[in-house]
């Protein structure tokens, strides 16, 4: 039976109340009084769940799609301004002993090289990253006892956050690796990760179990329980996600609220952030054998809704995505994207030689940072290097309670001016700085706050002395 507060998978993510809110959702499309009241709801900025989102999903009405893109879209501006967090994923290792059946890495894929970084290497490749201008990464890894313990992700947490260069420094550590124990996310919580990311794939048990036909991934409670087990080793920060196109996207849309409304309802805080990947071709995978691919206009209308739905968390999206795509999203609620990514073991400090390919994925954006970078700022975004939440302490219920506060907007501008300044300084081509130097002094003049903004207006100068790391 449904219930959001138990700790048992098959009741938070209780199938039958999938179905029903998809039910419920399929009889009231057409309800334009009900949709109405729904929007007017929405734009309280409170969120909508599960079963009420569901409903605004099956709309079909054209003029109702568009005011709730209208609605992300304010909502976007009201808590994430124009600004945009950069990323970048570093892939460790690709040995796994699961059988996912969408992922290259799967244990019976025997032709794909298969590649664990060193420490020496990964030095080498955050090196090349910080070279880049990157300040924050998401750690990557299969799941694999023997090859991928959980000493081996510390140690190179250790590494990753030990390495300076120059004005670089990553600090930020995302994690993304299989679900495990308590004890290890106590053990990631005192590394100094920021957020743990595990990807639910799918919250369609019986699909699921199709899915995932070995290994300790197969097991559908234990990896939906993960988030639990996370916050009980004291990481308040997680990120949920699931892989649109391998079950329907509305059962997945309705559980990955009820997901969120779950932790919320647990642990007081709800997921930091959501990604929305989509299915891609890699190594021996073909993204046309699933059948639940979506397109462009669906993807969209999903990621207006969680934005509507979960005003205050984050909304991820990857290289995975076209420029086009990406451009489109980014105004209807996404606050973070990844640039310059190589989903390859190892590939930053060296391409990777054809041969050796141990992509997990085919990247659509393969422009480089600077590019990126440029782009934003062409669209009037402000991307952000900002990391300081997570470095002041501002995590879990304190960075929501901020959040909700609508205090965290004096905090993100001016640290999203003051990064960017250190990223035009120390990496950025003389057409991206030039347009970068306008943007910083235009954007200035927006901080609200007369004493932020001089304090904000003497950083910058400061770092064009040459010192670096301010925050607020
Ligand atoms: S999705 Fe993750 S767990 Fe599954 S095969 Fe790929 S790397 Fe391994
Ligand atoms: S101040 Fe906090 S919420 Fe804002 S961009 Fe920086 S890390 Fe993110």
């Amino acid at each position: 039976m449904y219930n959001k507060y138990s700790l048992k998978a098959e009741e938070f993510i209780d199938h039958e109340e999938v179905l029903a809110s998809l039910a419920y959702a399929d009889e009231n499309r057409d309800n334009l009084e009900l949709i109405d009241q729904l929007l007017e709801k929405a734009r309280l900025r409170k969120g909508l769940s599960h079963r009420e989102a569901s409903v605004l999903l099956a709309c079909q009405n054209p003029d109702k799609i568009q005011e709730m893109y209208d609605l992300a879209e304010q909502i976007k501006k009201d808590f994430y301004g124009n600004r945009i967090v950069m990323f970048a994923p570093l892939y460790l290792s690709n040995y796994c002993v699961n059988g996912c059946v969408y992922c290259p890495y799967h244990l019976k894929n025997k032709h794909i090289a298969r590649k664990k970084l060193t420490q020496e290497e990964i030095v080498r490749e955050v090196t090349a990253l910080q070279d880049m201008g990157h300040k924050r990464l998401a750690i990557e890894s299969g799941e694999d006892p023997v090859h991928n313990p959980i000493e081996y992700i510390l140690e190179s947490i250790q590494t990753i956050y030990s390495i300076r260069h120059k004005n670089g420094a990553i600090r930020r550590v995302n994690v993304n690796i299989a679900a495990t124990t308590v004890e290890n996310y106590r053990k990631l919580k005192e590394a100094g990760i920021g957020t743990y990311i595990l990807f639910q794939e799918t919250y369609h048990k019986e699909s699921y179990e199709k899915l995932h036909p070995t290994g300790p991934k197969h097991n559908y409670a234990y990896h939906t329980e993960a988030m639990d087990r996370a916050m009980e080793g004291g990481i308040d920060d997680v990120g949920l996600g699931v892989l649109f196109g391998l079950e329907l996207y509305r059962y997945e849309f309705a559980a990955l609220l009820m997901h969120a409304e779950h932790l919320e309802a647990v642990h007081g805080v709800g997921p930091h952030t959501i990604s929305v990947p989509r299915i891609k071709h890699a190594d021996d995978i073909d993204p046309n054998v699933f059948d639940n691919g979506i397109d462009d206009e669906t993807f969209a209308k999903i990621c207006a809704l969680i934005r509507i739905c979960v005003p205050y968390t984050g909304m991820i999206i990857s290289t995975r995505e076209s420029k086009a795509v990406r451009e489109k999203v980014l105004r209807l609620g996404v606050s973070q994207i990844s640039g310059a990514s190589r989903t390859s073991v190892g590939g930053y400090y060296e391409p990777e030689p054809e041969e050796e390919c141990s992509e997990q994925f085919d990247v659509s954006d393969k422009r480089t940072l600077d590019e990126v970078v440029r782009w934003l700022m062409e669209l009037g975004y402000i991307p952000s290097f900002c990391t300081a939440c997570y470095r002041e302490g501002r995590t879990g219920d304190r960075f929501m309670a901020l959040c909700k506060s609508g205090q965290i907007q004096n905090c993100c501008h001016p640290n999203a001016l003051m990064t960017l300044k250190e990223f035009l300084m120390d990496y950025a081509s003389e057409e991206t700085k030039k347009i970068g130097e306008a943007l910083i002094e235009a954007e200035l003049k927006n901080i609200p706050r007369e004493k932020t903004r001089l304090i904000a207006a003497d950083h910058i100068k400061k770092i064009e002395e040459g010192i670096r790391d301010f925050r607020f």
